[in-house]
């Protein structure tokens, strides 16, 4: 692993042990951790505004919470594992019999070594989580719950980072900051998304603006949306949210909803350039994270997603299972470059123009390849003769990497050098 790897790996260790949520200090602490990767300025929102069909809530933070048991023994511990306490969990105290308490614990019998992560932002509800094999032990008797939370008016955080370029079509990418201790999803997320950003930083001459969101899952992307959906219709060219980016599975990418995109299209082709196995899977609005707002059919962006195993079908999902030991930082780093190259297809996809379209020009006169014909040709070469022939102004750089086979990279340096002998232009 080089240094970027164990960059990440750093990161994640700070990270892990804050208990986020979509609000609160948690979520604050977390952004101004990753701020040290990126300037994050922090858009916000106040409890109880209105944002598209919802309204903001109030902010949720944590003292304290347990599960002493008849013994007086702590048997369910906050401190010791944040996943335990159900997340927005109202305030509660008092003496329950077991069959009472059973009533606000959730564990999952199908994988009785797994603690559940369980939710309740929009519904007044306090509850804990335990494996089925804990659930098991107890025994009737009077059990002490203390659950020594917060939920008071304050402010929806959203962390944002842009980065400009010569034009004002922009690149999104996405993530979110909201569950707690939990690794693929969703601490690789904003990882990658903080790296990414440090990496296109660098990228010479930048066409597009770039702009890098750090956000609370779904009510973030839709306060966002309330204040720069139009903006974004006008000008997004390609968008991704980053989820489930850390483990060392096959890549999977997420349509956008319009199926065939910028977006896909320069997802599915840097794909296919790496060589490596990958699934494309359709878009659903039904199960996935903040492309389902983004691709809501009033905005209908060009927003895919690209992972690796995806969210819901791996067992460690939502449970205390997803956690450092099914982290893969090689792999994240990967995710980092693979990134970075959709957004390089991006930048270079532009259509040329033959300016000698009648018959193939003599490109040996010109010096542009070597001058003797022989056996093997190089991978230059026939980038020359497909962008020569393909370039009607029609198609774009993906479009005759898509038909030649040939190398983003390659058939946007090849172009270049055929625009300075003056027989493509933009
Ligand atoms: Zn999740």
């Amino acid at each position: 692993m080089n240094n970027l790897g164990i960059k990440i790996e750093a990161y994640f260790d700070r990270l892990w042990p804050i208990c986020r949520s979509i609000m609160g200090p948690g979520f604050r602490r977390s952004l101004d951790i990753l701020k040290e990767v990126v300037p994050l300025k922090y858009l916000e929102f106040k409890t109880g505004d209105k944002v598209l069909d919802w309204v903001v809530p109030k902010e949720w933070g944590v003292n304290d919470a347990y599960i002493m048991d008849p013994d007086g023994k702590k048997i369910i511990d906050f401190k010791k594992n944040n996943v335990h306490l159900v997340g927005y969990s109202i305030p509660f105290s008092g003496t329950l019999s077991l069959s009472e308490l059973k009533d606000h614990l959730h564990s999952l019998p199908a994988q009785p070594n797994a603690i559940p992560f369980v939710t309740s932002y929009y519904n007044e509800h306090w509850g804990f989580c335990l494996s089925y094999n804990q659930l098991k032990t107890l025994r009737p008797g009077k059990y002490k719950v203390l659950v020594d939370t917060k939920l008071r008016d304050g402010k929806l955080v959203l962390g944002q980072a842009i980065l400009p370029g010569k034009s004002k079509k922009e690149i999104l990418f996405s993530s979110y900051l909201c569950h707690p201790s939990l690794a693929n999803d969703n601490l690789s997320g904003p990882l990658v998304l903080a790296f990414l950003y440090d990496k296109i930083s660098k990228m010479p001459n930048r066409e597009f603006t770039y702009r890098f969101l750090f956000i609370p899952e779904t009510i973030g992307a839709i306060a966002f949306l309330s204040k720069y959906g139009s903006s974004l219709k006008k000008n997004l060219a390609a968008g991704f949210v980053l989820t489930c980016v850390g483990d060392a599975g096959d890549f999977t990418y997420k349509l956008s909803r319009q199926g065939n995109s910028l977006a896909d299209r320069a997802a599915l082709r840097v794909l296919k350039e790496t060589g490596k196995k990958f699934s494309i899977i359709p878009f659903d609005p039904a199960v996935g994270s903040d492309e389902r707002q983004y691709c809501s059919p009033g905005y209908n962006l060009p927003v895919g997603s690209l992972m690796r195993t995806q969210y819901t079908i791996y067992p460690e999902y939502h449970t205390s299972l997803d956690n450092k030991s099914f982290m893969d930082f090689k792999c994240m780093e990967e995710m980092v470059d693979t990134y970075y190259s959709m957004a390089r297809a991006i930048e270079v996809n532009y259509k040329w123009q033959n300016k000698k379209p009648y018959g193939e020009p003599q490109v040996g006169r010109r010096g542009l390849f070597r001058s003797l014909s022989e056996k093997g040709r190089q991978e230059d070469e026939l980038a020359m003769w497909w962008l020569l022939n393909l370039s009607d102004g029609k198609n774009d750089i993906i479009s005759i990497a898509e038909r030649s086979g040939a190398r983003i990279e390659v058939l946007a340096r090849v172009a270049d050098k055929l625009e300075k002998a003056e027989l493509l232009k933009k």
